[in-house]
């Protein structure tokens, strides 16, 4: 696992990419000008790790686009020490975005062989998340509950009301809903029943997809 100067160049060119594209957030810039994404990936797709694209992971999966990472990390507005919960671990990415910012994270990945390796890989790169739950996202994760943020790192055909229901008064909410092209939706929890709602655009990521059983 290793992290060469060369990598590190190519790191730098891509946070000015993403600058270049719109994104402001100082500490978000540092997270992806930090983590080694080509460990990330598979070792086939190390040359490409640093252009901003996604890329396929195991599993019929993809590791998302860094400036996709960035646009969503940014609406979140992270403060240090916050509950956030990621639906979709898939690679681990976003969720070391997330531990970079100081964040106590809790995500869930639905694919075993997923949650499995990206668990172990996490933890030999060093990034101490508060808990990975194998399971589905739909449902949230209830016992934890409330969040500060939430985040959906795949597709979303409806907001699951579950989501709604475990942020925290304040909290935020950011996922990518509709099928086929997704319009970034952000939901700000203002009391116990009102939820403000603002719309970012298109992106398209891999559906969220119902339970198995
Ligand atoms: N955050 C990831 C993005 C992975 S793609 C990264 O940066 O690499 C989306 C992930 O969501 C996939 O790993 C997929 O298996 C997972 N997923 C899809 N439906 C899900 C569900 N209902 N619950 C939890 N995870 C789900």
């Amino acid at each position: 696992m290793k992290d060469t100067t060369r990598h590190q160049g190519k790191r730098r060119q891509l946070v000015q990419t993403i600058v270049s594209k719109g994104i402001k957030d100082t500490k978000v810039l540092a997270a992806i000008g930090k983590i080694p994404r080509h460990l990330f990936m598979d070792s086939s797709f190390e040359d490409h790790a640093y252009q901003d694209k996604a890329f396929p992971i195991a599993a019929d999966q993809t590791i998302s686009q860094p400036y996709t990472v960035a646009f969503q990390t940014e609406l979140l507005d992270i403060s240090k020490g916050q509950a956030v919960l990621e639906i979709g671990t898939g690679s681990g990415y976003q969720t070391a975005v997330l531990c970079e910012l100081g964040a106590k994270v809790y995500s869930i990945e639905r694919q075993q062989e997923l949650f499995k390796k990206t668990k172990l890989f996490l933890s030999k790169l060093g990034y101490r998340p508060k808990y990975l739950s194998f399971g589905d996202g739909y449902k949230g994760l209830p016992e934890y509950a409330p969040f500060d943020r939430i985040i959906v790192t795949a597709g979303a055909p409806f907001v699951p009301k579950p989501l709604l229901a475990q942020l925290a008064i304040g909290g935020r909410l950011v996922i990518p809903v509709g099928e086929g092209v997704q319009i970034m939706t952000l939901y700000v929890r203002k009391d116990a029943t009102t939820f403000e709602k603002k719309e970012f655009g298109d992106f398209r990521f891999v559906p969220l997809l119902e339970d198995k059983n």
